[in-house]
């Protein structure tokens, strides 16, 4: 214990419980000031669900220092001049924060560490956002795995790097601007239109609920129009719950809860692999698909976004998304394969979309998942697989719940017409109260004739054309 005064910088760590760089600060310090910075450059382009996420989380994050009798101090700016006016204003010896790792972060920090360093504030950083820290998870040969696999495999039988226990340092009472209350849009309801209670306790009520159901998470994991998978990703984005938590209250004792478990090193991985190569967030890993000629189909894009393809299982997911900032896993694949292979538009300009629109936004997350999605990451799905979109409704949706869900005008169509209206005859179409191309649209492409076109784009790559 030191005298000094220790100024904790939450950033993707909004608890208090199982967080590294509290527990050291709140350990080695006599005093501790938590902060959080709204930089605008990462609030600006946050879609409504992740920014009214975030306010909620700091609110209840709040609330938890005051009750402590502290307090959250919040200050808008860019974190290398407000970190470093904190850490004068306050005398502080050292700043403490849970690194993360994308590039953007990993260029502010070392920012924000130099600013420091120069007016003499100690950095500590700590690995409280994954499970295990980059560089910890290594082949025989030392490297990082570029195979899902072998890294799942070392990733389990690695031992947890020890994290600090949290110690009684008093916590500051400060606290001078407002935090924003949410825009004008309904996302304090989930994407089942529950109320979403906020901050740790309400990601501690998430991960009971999640491992309840996790014995049966293999079995309905990707079933879309049931709550099949944890939903823990907007908690494990904005570290309401840490993801060492997560795996230790779900366990791995059923195949259920191993899959689920499983996840979480999907999520290391790609965390890890964005942090040893950060051109990963433009350049494909496989670097000859920089050579893949992508279509400019602005009229084809917009239609995604809007989940107006006439394609209902994409324009089921793609509504999901708009109306509550999340989507289903198997349809994030099925969506973001539409856009990449059927409409052959670059991966990059869907990513984007992701990031800005989604709840759980992860760069290392999207990144990973788009370049998976569209062949040119590690360990990705073969640039030949294409998912055909009516196949994999029929699959996962087979009574078309989610589809009745999400595209209601074509609630009225039966189990098989609902995945093909364009196939539905004008007497049934009549009966379910569906005129096509007023109430829904014919689909913008021929799902037949686009996976071609991208297989003969990827060919050609492939063969050095
Ligand atoms: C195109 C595309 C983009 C994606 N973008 C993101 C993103 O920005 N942020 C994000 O957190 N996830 C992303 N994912 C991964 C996955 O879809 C979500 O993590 C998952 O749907 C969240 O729901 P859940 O918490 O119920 O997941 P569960 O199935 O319950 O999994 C538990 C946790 O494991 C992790 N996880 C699960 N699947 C994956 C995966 N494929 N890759 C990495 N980690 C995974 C997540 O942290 C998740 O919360 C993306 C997937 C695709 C196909």
């Amino acid at each position: 214990m030191t005298d000094e005064l220790g100024i904790v910088w939450f950033r993707r760590d909004l608890r208090l419980d199982d967080n590294p760089a509290w527990a050291q600060a709140t350990a080695s310090c006599r005093t501790v000031l938590a902060l959080f910075v709204l930089d605008p450059r990462l609030v600006g382009p946050s879609g409504p669900a992740r920014r009214d996420r975030l306010f909620g989380d700091l609110r209840a994050l709040q609330q938890r220092l005051r009750d402590q009798g502290g307090d959250l101090l919040v200050r808008t700016g860019d974190p290398v001049e407000v970190v470093a006016a904190a850490a004068r204003e306050f005398s502080a010896g050292s700043v403490h924060v849970n690194l993360d790792v994308s590039p953007f972060a990993v260029r502010r920090d070392a920012a924000v560490h130099h600013a420091l360093d120069s007016s003499g504030v100690r950095w500590s950083g700590q690995w409280g956002t994954l499970v295990h820290p980059p560089g910890a998870v290594r082949t025989a040969a030392g490297g990082l795995s570029q195979v899902f696999t072998p890294f799942h495999k070392v990733w389990a039988r690695t031992p947890w790097t020890p994290w600090p226990e949290a110690g009684d340092a008093t916590v500051l009472a400060i606290n001078d601007e407002a935090i924003p209350t949410g825009g004008p849009y309904p996302f304090v309801s989930d994407q089942h239109g529950a109320a979403v209670e906020p901050g740790e306790l309400g990601a501690a009520h998430r991960l009971t609920a999640a491992a309840e159901r996790a014995d049966r998470y293999d079995d309905e994991r990707n079933t879309p129009s049931i709550q099949g998978t944890s939903e823990l990703s907007a908690d494990l984005k904005f570290g309401t719950i840490s993801p060492r938590s997560a795996a230790q209250v779900i366990g791995e004792s059923t195949p259920g809860r191993a899959a689920l478990v499983r996840q979480l090193a999907w999520r290391d991985w790609y965390a890890h692999l964005l942090h040893a190569t950060p051109a990963l967030v433009d350049a494909p890993m496989k670097p000859q698909y920089s050579q893949l000629v992508w279509r400019d189909d602005d009229a084809g894009f917009l239609a995604w976004t809007q989940g107006r393809t006439g394609v209902p299982f994409v324009d089921a997911g793609m509504r999901q998304l708009l109306a509550t900032g999340w989507m289903h896993n198997r349809v994030r694949m099925v969506t973001a394969s539409f856009l990449v292979k059927n409409l052959l538009v670059d991966w990059r300009r869907g990513e984007r979309y992701f990031r800005h629109v989604l709840v759980d936004a992860d760069v290392s997350q999207n990144v990973g998942n788009w370049q998976w999605v569209a062949g040119t990451g590690p360990d990705a799905s073969p640039y030949n697989r294409i998912f055909n979109p009516v196949l994999q409704g029929q699959r996962f949706d087979p009574r078309g719940s989610y589809i009745r869900n999400w595209v209601p005008e074509l609630a009225g169509l039966d189990d098989r017409s609902i995945h093909e209206p364009w196939l539905a005859g004008p007497l049934e179409l009549a009966a379910a109260g569906v005129t096509v191309d007023l109430d829904y649209p014919s689909p913008i492409i021929d799902l037949r004739e686009s996976r071609l076109r991208a297989l003969a784009a990827y060919e050609a790559v492939r063969a050095g054309r």
